[in-house]
């Protein structure tokens, strides 16, 4: 007997499947959703499920949860650190000296911590997938990590890295931690550089190998680029996995490396709040999307320190604004609510399985509340939700419908726990990074 659920009466459902509303983002007004199990049944005017659970959703916002493609949960405990740097500085002060996630300074355990913390913000925020690029570590922190992201109730994608010899390691984790969980998924990470390519092409082959995407940051700082990115990306093998490969930033493209990623599908998460945070410029989006390159949006851990993606979406579209001095330009407000939920899924291949409110796909929703002094009135919500709303407005997050966040609360979890004991990790973290002179 699966359990039902249904959402009565929606003043706005954004379904995010044009042939099941009105415009681009199909919205439906005073609309009912019913999940069966941990799925999508139907969506429309009326519906009746005798036996569900009813939910009034009335003079609400439903919509599909966000797709968070690009994160690093460890970095709650280096939240605001390395405040003046940019990428670099704040790679080798905040990052680097930290010996990894499940190196010198953090155990398995204070990685439990941390991931746990950046989760219930993920969640508060309206995330239902998260990608967690969780650099090189092994099994022992692996396990801490994704028990962590686990037990969140998140969707989510472990991007792992091993050293070349290691590779057992990749498919242990692939193996023990991932397959057979419906709400995980794998992919390798590894760097694009002149001194790590060696690295890079074992990595770009192993994720061949185990079906999953290489992911990589490219050319997010200009310095990159003599950190020979591009070509170690192209003599790795790397960017002929196409789809399989997924890039974080991409800010400094030059023409014929746009093209050259649209030709082959290879997929880019935007990052504009981290991007702003590290002075790494503004990534050329327009003429990505013109390209037909598949977009999607990341918060990108501790260089950008909120887990907001409602702030997310407003950057993207202001950066861009800025930038060419127009308001038409892309992404409009239609084209980055997309990004943030349908986008993300076509960029992690997950397309039929979530982004979007149609029956038959997993029952990741969220229902935000626009009766509060930041968003009140209504004019026009779906302009709101980009330029008004805020993580509290989220009222309750679904995933396979389970409730993860309830009438405004984290059901099932204690916020002031995960904050004490991250408050514990992170004294530990600035303790040894004094000791180490930085
Ligand atoms: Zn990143």
């Amino acid at each position: 007997l699966t359990h039902s659920i249904l959402l009565k009466n929606a003043a706005l459902m954004v379904t995010v499947e044009p042939t099941l509303g009105e415009g681009p983002l199909g919205t439906l007004e005073e609309a009912d959703l019913l999940f069966a199990g941990d799925r999508i049944a139907a969506v429309g005017k009326g519906l009746s499920a005798p036996g569900a659970l009813r939910i009034d959703a009335t003079g609400k916002i439903v919509l599909p949860g966000f797709v968070d493609v690009h994160n690093h949960l460890w970095q709650s405990v280096i939240r605001g650190c390395g405040a003046q740097q940019s990428l670099l500085g704040w790679l080798d002060s905040c990052v680097f000296s930290m010996g990894f996630p499940g190196g010198a300074i953090m155990s398995p355990s204070d990685v439990h911590t941390a991931v746990t913390l950046s989760a219930l913000d993920v969640i508060s925020t309206g995330i239902t997938t998260v990608v967690d690029w969780a650099h090189l570590q092994d099994l022992e922190t692996s396990r801490a990590y994704v028990r962590a992201l686990e037990d969140s109730g998140l969707r989510f994608v472990f991007a792992v890295s091993q050293l070349e010899d290691q590779a057992d390691v990749l498919r242990r984790i692939k193996a023990e931690l991932i397959d057979g969980n419906s709400r995980a998924a794998m992919q390798v990470s590894s760097h694009p550089t002149r001194d790590y390519a060696g690295h890079l092409k074992v990595m770009a082959r192993l994720a061949g190998e185990l079906g999953v995407k290489l992911n990589v940051h490219l050319l997010e700082n200009s310095a990159q680029r003599e950190q020979g990115a591009w070509e170690a990306l192209e003599h790795s093998g790397a960017l002929e996995l196409g789809p399989g490969l997924l890039v974080n930033h991409a800010v400094h493209l030059k023409d014929e490396e746009i093209v050259a990623l649209a030709e082959r599908d290879v997929r880019v998460s935007h990052n504009p709040l981290s991007n702003m945070r590290l002075a790494s410029g503004i990534i050329r989006l327009p003429e990505l999307h013109e390209a037909g390159v598949k977009l999607g949006l990341g918060l990108d851990g501790a260089s950008n320190d909120t887990s907001d993606m409602f702030a997310t979406m407003r950057a993207a579209v202001g950066l861009q604004r800025v930038r060419s001095l127009r308001v038409d330009t892309f992404p409009s407000i239609t084209d980055v609510i997309r990004a943030a939920t349908m986008g993300g899924a076509e960029v992690l291949d997950m397309a039929g399985q979530i982004g979007s409110l149609a029956p038959g796909k997993k029952a990741d929703v969220i229902i935000l509340d626009p009766a509060a002094i930041n968003f009140a009135p209504r004019h026009d919500w779906l302009a709101q939700i980009v330029f008004n709303a805020q993580p509290a407005n989220v009222e309750t997050v679904f995933v396979e419908g389970r409730p993860l966040k309830m009438a405004g609360r984290l059901v099932g979890m204690n916020p002031a726990a995960a904050v004490a004991a991250a408050e514990q990790v992170a004294a530990r973290v600035r303790e040894a990074l004094r000791k180490a002179g930085w």
